[in-house]
């Protein structure tokens, strides 16, 4: 892949100078320092196939630390590198861009994560999980989906509860990626508080090997998204710290909304990522395939396909980059609506485009010759991980209507409208209306 084609298709005026080089220099190291040596494209093959190995993992986040692409925007005084949210959404595009999904979601976690325990933990979670983290010495899962609470998380039942100093745990999360993999899990659990409320929520982090955690199954032969050992876990009277609390007792609500804000653009721009190298690679196979002796790229049909997917595409990635912008200009609390906007067009685009490619490039598209067909399996579940496209549209919908509603809008006259047009005030009523 070219680095040219890695920026936005159309010239970009939104990032700087300094930004678009940085998404030149993310996609350089990652292609010579990152994704070769064992981690190269027979590892993707290989984690499609659900073959990872937590030394893999481990020798990933290494490799990421050392290139500073953990916990981007966590400052170098909490071990991060001091970046930005920009920053951290075109490292995502990137990996999603020359990696594989998996590893973006990885190098994710640590982007939010790393972001809530930097603005939430306490000094013994910042040197015992951030740092190494972000230094690329830990592996990180976040163990938030339950088998009765996933969209829903206020409904979460596995609680926590206080004895002496430590925390005592229990309960069940599924689909938790990296669960075999990850040195700890970030979890959310009820410390007080009725089903459903969102004061009473805590998170805390739990190591691994901490006695009565159980992998109950694994969930990996999914979809696709392959290769993190997906698993249903389950606590049985875990006992963690009482210093492994992020943050204050029973507030973790904001904190979990805050490091989802994060989320949406993250996961929305490593699937659009993805998607890109899909686009690229369908763009060229259709250039140099030819059906009734013509490049099947010379079909209207197919190149009207390809122009409306690039304009879509550019579209999604200024939404996202709004967002990120938001971000760092005003925290990670900051633009809800307009992450929203990034995280349901983004993941429904990405899979459009993908699913799209496979369309004009026919049969060969649906074989591992390329990975068209692994990156459509890939960013399926996109579309409603770390938020679904329904969620986020209510989300929109929400502050939409209240930068829409206007006081003025009469509404007497709403079906009355021979007696006046609600939209215009009085004043400037047609003539006919006012002449009746
Ligand atoms: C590949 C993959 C990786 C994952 N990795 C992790 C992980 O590492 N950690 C983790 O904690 N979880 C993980 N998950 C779980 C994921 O976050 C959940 O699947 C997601 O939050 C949805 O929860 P659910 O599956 O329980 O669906 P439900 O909550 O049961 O929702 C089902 C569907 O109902 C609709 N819906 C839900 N709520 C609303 C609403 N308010 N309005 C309108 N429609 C709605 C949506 O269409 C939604 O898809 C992963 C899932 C997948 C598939």
């Amino acid at each position: 892949m070219s680095d040219e084609a890695s920026a936005m298709i159309g010239e970009d005026t939104v990032l700087t100078d300094e930004e678009e080089e940085y998404l030149a220099d993310a996609i350089t190291t990652l292609e010579t320092e990152v994704f070769v040596d064992g981690l190269g494209h027979d590892h993707f093959r290989a984690l499609d196939e659900n073959e990872g190995s937590r030394e893999e993992w481990q020798e990933y986040v290494s490799r990421m630390g050392d290139a500073g692409f953990n916990a981007i925007s966590v400052p170098e005084a909490h071990g991060g590198p001091g970046g930005t949210i920009i920053e951290t959404v075109l490292a995502e595009q990137a990996i999603g861009y020359c990696g594989n999904i998996v590893h973006a979601c990885q190098t994710s976690l640590t982007q939010h994560v790393g972001r809530t325990m930097y603005e939430h933990g306490n000094q013994h979670i910042t040197e015992e999980y951030l740092e190494p983290m972000a230094a690329g010495d830990l592996v990180v899962a976040q163990a938030y989906t339950e088998p009765r609470s996933g969209t829903d998380l206020a409904h979460l039942e596995t609680d926590a509860e206080k004895d002496g100093d430590e925390w005592v745990i229990n309960g069940e999360k599924r689909f938790i990626d990296f669960a075999p993999y990850a040195d700890f899990y970030f979890t959310p659990v009820r410390t007080s508080g009725e089903d459903g409320d969102r004061e009473g929520v805590s998170i805390i982090v739990i190591d691994r090997d901490t006695d009565g955690i159980e992998l109950l199954q694994d969930q990996s032969d999914w979809h696709g998204f392959r290769g993190t050992g997906a698993s249903w876990m389950q606590f049985d009277d875990v006992r963690v710290p009482e210093a492994n609390l992020v943050g204050n007792e029973g507030e973790a609500w904001s904190y979990i909304t805050d490091e989802l804000n994060l989320e949406h653009l993250t996961v929305a721009r490593y699937c659009l990522g993805a998607s890109q190298q899909a686009l690229e690679i369908a763009a060229n196979y259709t250039a140099n395939r030819e059906v009734n002796e013509r490049p099947v790229s010379r079909y209207q049909a197919v190149n009207h396909k390809v122009a409306e997917m690039v304009t879509k595409l550019d579209g999604a990635y200024l939404l996202n980059t709004r967002a990120a912008r938001i971000m760092d200009d005003r925290g990670v609390s900051a633009g809800r609506m307009e992450s929203a906007m990034a995280k349901w067009l983004g993941n429904e685009l990405a899979h459009e485009i993908a699913d799209t490619c496979i369309q004009i490039m026919g049969g060969i598209g649906t074989t591992t010759s390329y990975p068209v067909e692994q990156t459509q399996r890939d960013v399926r579940a996109g579309r409603f991980m770390g938020g679904a496209t329904e969620v986020m549209k209510s989300v929109v919908q929400h502050d939409a209507y209240q930068l829409l509603l206007d006081e003025e809008f009469d509404a007497d006259l709403v079906g009355n409208e021979r007696e006046g047009l609600p939209w215009l005030s009085e004043d400037e009523q047609p003539a006919r209306i006012a002449d009746e």
